[in-house]
């Protein structure tokens, strides 16, 4: 065998070699062509080789594509993280560029460790998050993942943070039912803060919608006010993860404009440069600022990579991109034609459990018996199957984590925010084949 130099996530496995890429469909060199139902990890959110992005990209390589944020800033990046504020209902964030979502989660964290420092208040140090929860791979970040799979291997060095139970309705993990629970699991989040003390907890984290550790877990509405009050009564800073949710990928320009609540601080990446570019932000509300600019005056944190005029004119590009096209709009009105049609496609489907998610941001939950939501054993590898029978019909799908975190066996369903009704009939149908060559497999 030839020998290789690129570490592929599966080593040893073949791997097709993409040539080129336009609106939802990638093709690679043998002329195959892939519908992209997952925006590859949820993040080409305006679709494959959009002009604008390329002529904004070609533009500012021609002036200038870095320079170092401790000597200079510049007109694309003041622009980016002015233009991110104006996004929000209260207009009233700063922004701190990195170069990922796990960057972004763990300058959050940084962030609002430090504002407690500067108050006087260094004890405060502990980050809540939820079990099945995703916030990146960085060691910080992964400390406040619930991701048991991607957390084994370096347990020993992570830092010691609770989590507590997650709004997933579709198992209540506290077995109880929507809404005479009267949102229990949110209620775990203040008896966490009462056994640990507020004194030692600096923020809670979630994800809006959950993705990749549970697969687009959807909580009641009235889940994040509850949530926001628990933090504010115990003077705990709340972070939204927005990197897979954000820059309108829910069909909200940010997933928690759909619950009516302002986080202290909000994490974007994946759909912000839509992959055109590695950029990603910690966003920081005035008032968490506030005691930081009072004090240090420095934010201890930063990447040599870090607001660079390249990335913020290609975000800025994407974004513009988003907002001329009506494509946060768009994200809710083909959600709503798609998550039908996938309803309708699971009557017929006895294996599926759950279809569920907000805008394009949509999943998949497969199950045994759908009385009694039993999961298939983990040999079945469910999600697995159906993603690679998806391939090899040329359509591309993304698994959340599965069983292993106490999450169901869940696929995406996300493909670009420019997705045609056309390009989601061929989507569900190819879906559907996949699905239902799996189960004869399966039941044989
Ligand atoms: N946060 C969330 C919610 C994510 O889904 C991800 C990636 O999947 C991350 C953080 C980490 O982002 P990245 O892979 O860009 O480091």
């Amino acid at each position: 065998m030839k020998r290789e130099h690129l570490i592929k996530p599966v080593l040893g496995q073949p791997y097709a070699i993409i040539r080129s890429g336009k609106g939802v469909f990638l093709y690679d060199d043998q002329g195959k062509t892939y519908l992209d139902a997952s925006s590859g990890a949820i993040t080409a959110g305006i679709g494959h080789g959009v002009q604008e992005v390329i002529d904004a990209m070609a533009e500012q390589a021609g002036k200038v594509s870095f320079v170092y944020r401790s000597q200079f800033t510049s007109e694309p990046a003041e622009e980016l993280a002015k233009k991110l504020s104006d996004l929000t209902p209260g207009q009233d964030y700063w922004s701190f560029f990195v170069n990922s979502g796990s960057e972004a989660t763990e300058t959050a964290m940084k962030i609002a460790i430090q504002h407690w420092q500067e108050r006087g208040l260094p004890s405060k140090n502990k980050v809540i998050s939820r079990r099945m929860s995703y916030h990146g791979i960085t060691m910080g970040a992964l400390s406040m993942s619930g991701h048991a799979l991607r957390r084994r291997r370096f347990i020993s060095l992570l830092a010691d943070y609770p989590v507590v139970e997650p709004p997933y309705c579709y198992r209540c993990p506290l077995q109880k039912t929507y809404p005479t629970c009267q949102i229990a699991c949110a209620d775990d989040l203040a008896a966490a803060i009462q056994r640990i003390g507020a004194e030692h907890i600096a923020a809670f984290i979630a994800e809006p919608i959950v993705g990749a550790a549970g697969g687009a877990i959807t909580p009641p509405d009235d889940y994040y006010k509850k949530i926001k009050t628990i933090c504010e009564l115990n003077n705990i800073l709340f972070i939204a993860d927005e990197v897979m949710t954000g820059i309108g990928r829910t069909g909200k320009m940010f997933a928690m404009e759909h619950y009516g609540v302002e986080p202290d601080l909000i994490a974007l990446g994946k759909g912000m440069s839509a992959g055109y570019t590695p950029i990603a932000a910690t966003m920081v509300k005035d008032h968490v600022m506030a005691p930081i600019l009072q004090g240090s005056r420095s934010v201890m944190s930063g990447h040599t990579f870090s607001a660079n005029p390249q990335s913020a004119a290609v975000a800025l590009a994407v974004i513009r991109y988003i907002e001329g096209h009506h494509l946060v709009h768009a994200a809710h009105t083909r959600g709503s034609y798609l998550i039908a049609k996938l309803q309708t496609m699971a009557v017929g489907i006895p294996i599926i459990g759950d279809v569920r998610g907000k805008g394009l941001l949509l999943a998949i939950e497969f199950i045994q018996d759908r009385v009694s939501k039993q999961l298939f054993p983990p040999e079945a590898a469910i999600t697995t199957r159906i993603i690679d029978a998806a391939f090899h019909k040329g359509l591309l799908m993304y698994p959340a984590a599965g069983a292993i975190d106490g999450a169901g066996d869940a696929i995406l369903v996300a493909p670009p925010l420019v997705i045609t009704e056309a390009e989601i009939d061929l989507l569900v149908q190819l879906l559907e084949e996949s699905i239902r060559q799996v189960m004869v497999e399966i039941t044989d």
